[in-house]
Parts: C-alpha cells; sequence; structure tokens
C-alpha cells in the first residue's frame, strides 16, 4: 500500500485498508498462517517534504510454537505514529523533529509505503519464540510424540523398575 505525496491534500488524508496480499512468510517464521489479514487505517499529514504517519491496526496471525510446533491464534492490535522522511540523513545529520517519543521511516521516489511500515511494526511486534501455552512441554526428543497429547513412554522406560532391577544385579 503506498500513497504518492501530491496525492496528500493539505487538510490530510486518510486511507484504510486490508491488505490481503501479506503471506504468513513475509511476516517471519514463527508465523504460520494469517487468520485475518492485517487492517489499518491510516492518517496522512504533509509536514513540508515529511509526512507525519498515524494508524491503528489489528490483525489475527496463526503462531507456530517453537516447542511443538502446534498453531495457535494471536490476536495483535495497536497504534503507530511515525514520520517519513525524503531520504536517510547522513551520519552526522542532526535530526530535529523535537519530538523524541515519534518513529522515523523513510520514502523514495515521492510515495510512503504504508505496507512495508506496517509490515516492520508487525515483525518486532511478534514474539520471537511464541508458545502455545506458558508450559508446552513439546515433542519428545526420543519419539518425536505430542507431550501434550500425553507421555510416550520412553522416559517411562528409563525408569522402568526392571531395569532398574537389573542394573542392581549388575552391581552385585
Ligand atoms: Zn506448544
Ligand atoms: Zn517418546
Amino acid at each position: 500500500m503506498k500513497v504518492r505525496l501530491e496525492d496528500i491534500p493539505p487538510e490530510g488524508l486518510t486511507v484504510e485498508y486490508t491488505d490481503t496480499r501479506l503471506r504468513a512468510q513475509d511476516l517471519g517464521l514463527q508465523v504460520g498462517s494469517i487468520i485475518s489479514p492485517p487492517w489499518a487505517r491510516w492518517q496522512l499529514k504533509l509536514l513540508g517534504e515529511m509526512v507525519r504517519a498515524q494508524a491503528s491496526y489489528r490483525a489475527s496471525l496463526g503462531l507456530v510454537c517453537s516447542r511443538c510446533l502446534a498453531e495457535t491464534p494471536l490476536d495483535v492490535a495497536g497504534e503507530l505514529d511515525l514520520v517519513f522522511r525524503p531520504q536517510a540523513p547522513a551520519e552526522d545529520d542532526d535530526v530535529q523533529l523535537g519530538e523524541d517519543e515519534l518513529e522515523v521511516a523513510f520514502y523514495e521516489g515521492g510515495e510512503v509505503d504504508l505496507g512495508q511500515a506496517l509490515l516492520d511494526e508487525l515483525s518486532l511486534t511478534l514474539p520471537m519464540a511464541p508458545l502455545c501455552r506458558p508450559d508446552c512441554p513439546g515433542i519428545c526428543p526420543v519419539c518425536g510424540r505430542l507431550l501434550s497429547e500425553g507421555a510416550c513412554g520412553c522416559r517411562a522406560k528409563e525408569t522402568d523398575p526392571r531395569w532398574a532391577k537389573l542394573a542392581k544385579l549388575e552391581i552385585e
């Protein structure tokens, strides 16, 4: 979703859209599916050659559990407040926005890329290693069974009383 600066009138512009082209893998490996695609409403305002862009957004994503690989839904929603500047500042360039809380993005070719800005925000917001539940037991490293579905017996075998008895006999 890109908007040309010349299309933003002096009174500002409201842009609302749903990003149906976004794919799960664009957001990161921890995203398995897009349950409901990102929706955003942007308020754009020209500030000289900069653009103030404020947005509300929401999306529903299927996150892949980092322990058991099960997918769990996650609703994300939030607000964005950033300023698009014409290009990356030089090393010694003094950024004088006066408002430290504003995030800065850059535009080129006379248009601001709202879709990319939202994608960046979502990527930063999502957990790096999601869990389906805080105490997810994960997968048995021996047989690959989902331990949330019950014990697989691999660990039980290690402490099987018969083996314990055998071990004892060997010692005696
Ligand atoms: Zn899990
Ligand atoms: Zn097992």
